[in-house]
């Protein structure tokens, strides 16, 4: 019989470059390999398992809409759709939400809506959108001609049309942008994840609301990484007292599942119209019933232990050997080792911790419900591999 390891390797496209792990079940912070080996899971499958695996309130969310219907399409009315747009819209103050599968979906849609808003209010051959250097946006072509790195860039040119890319936290290049291009919007992440955990200064973003007030142009966030609870806030935004009018997200908003929103403010609820845009599965029962009973779960009340458990890991690791730098939100944590990142979480792994990396740092991205005591014992092996 072939292992599992082999199998992948001889099926599955070459686009991942595993771990050595084989992951069988999780519960909560956990996974476990096919031979009991347990593992402390500091990535929460890069951000998405909000409350872990497999857990039981997420989990009776979903079977409950299970045992009625998986799927109908957006031809009909269906409960969990309206009920999580609902619960969005009065969380935030936004006045409405598209849903797609995913975060580049969900980007993709930021983007049309740019473009529509801009041609509608600014005229045709207003359609650039700028967005930082080092940011990341996802994969399809559009949403890589968004990400400001040009090695994901070079396989596949010629991308989309209309992206100019501008230093992240440089205040002088954003104004030059801003004055020399009639933009339609910029795109940001308050803090680059993929990039390196590295968040944006309070001025660039105010700045950024000076500037799109003078020119008119839209302040869109992606918050597919940063959002639902990941920084302590709701969406990370919220930490900069900015007002957006777009905001994407996806990643922890399923908790595990595939979904994806945009959030669109007063200014361009209506930018979208009967047949502009669409997907097959946004909205999908299955999926938004486990986003209601992820995001209800996000109470004030529960953000602040989210801050509390921030605390503790921006401390331990700032006072720890062996480390150059800790940047980052919440539970969004971005360590530079002394040692190479890869190194570290090679080390970390086989003594039972899963962890990430962005660029040259460690990264840590825990469920947000994940016990103190794991949280605990997580950091010391962690620190011990450093
Ligand atoms: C992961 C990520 C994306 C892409 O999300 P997918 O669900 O993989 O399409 C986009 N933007 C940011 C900031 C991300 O972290």
């Amino acid at each position: 019989m072939q292992t599992l390891t082999n199998k992948d390797k001889s099926y599955v496209a070459n686009t991942y470059n595993r771990f050595p792990v084989e992951i069988l079940s999780g519960k909560g912070c956990y996974f476990y390999d096919a031979n009991g080996k347990e593992y402390i899971d500091m990535g929460s499958g890069i951000g998405v398992n909000a409350f872990g695996a497999s857990d039981d309130e997420w989990k009776s969310a979903v079977i409950e809409q299970l045992n009625k219907v998986q799927h109908t399409s957006n031809l009909y009315y269906t409960e969990p759709c309206a009920e999580l747009a609902r619960l969005l819209c009065q969380k935030t103050g936004f006045k409405k939400v598209f849903f797609g599968n995913s975060g580049a979906e969900a980007n993709e849609c930021a983007i049309k809506i740019a473009r529509k808003w801009a041609a509608d209010n600014k005229g045709k051959d207003c359609f650039k959108i700028v967005t930082l250097e080092n940011s990341f946006h996802g994969r399809t072509i559009t949403t890589l001609a968004a990400t400001g790195q040009e090695h994901y860039h070079e396989l596949f040119n010629p991308l989309t049309d209309g992206f100019i890319h501008t230093p992240a936290n440089d205040i002088e290049a954003l104004r030059k942008t801003v004055k020399e291009n009639n933009i339609a919007a910029v795109l940001i992440e308050c803090i680059q994840g993929e990039g390196g955990v590295i968040p944006l200064n309070a001025d660039f973003v105010k700045e950024l609301e000076n500037l799109s007030k003078e020119h008119n142009f839209l302040i869109m966030v992606d918050e597919v990484q940063t959002g639902n609870g990941r920084t302590g806030k709701l969406y990370a935004y919220m930490n900069f007292g900015l007002k957006p009018d777009v905001v994407s997200t996806a990643k922890g908003l399923g908790g595990g599942l595939p979904i994806g929103a945009a959030l669109l403010s007063e200014r361009v609820e209506n930018v979208l119209g009967f047949g502009d845009h669409g997907s097959t599965y946004g909205g999908n029962p299955i999926c938004a019933a486990a986003a209601i009973s992820v995001i209800n779960r996000l109470t004030d009340e529960f953000l602040a232990d989210v801050k509390l458990k921030s605390d503790y890991v921006f401390n331990e690791f700032k006072k720890a050997n062996g480390v150059v730098t800790v940047s980052g939100m919440g539970l969004m944590v971005g360590i530079k080792t002394e040692k190479p990142a890869a190194e570290v979480v090679k080390a970390a792994i086989e003594k039972g911790v899963l962890c990430l990396t962005a660029k040259d740092k460690v990264r840590l991205l825990p469920p947000l419900n994940i016990p103190m005591d794991a949280l605990k014992k997580a950091v010391d092996i962690i620190k011990s591999c450093m």
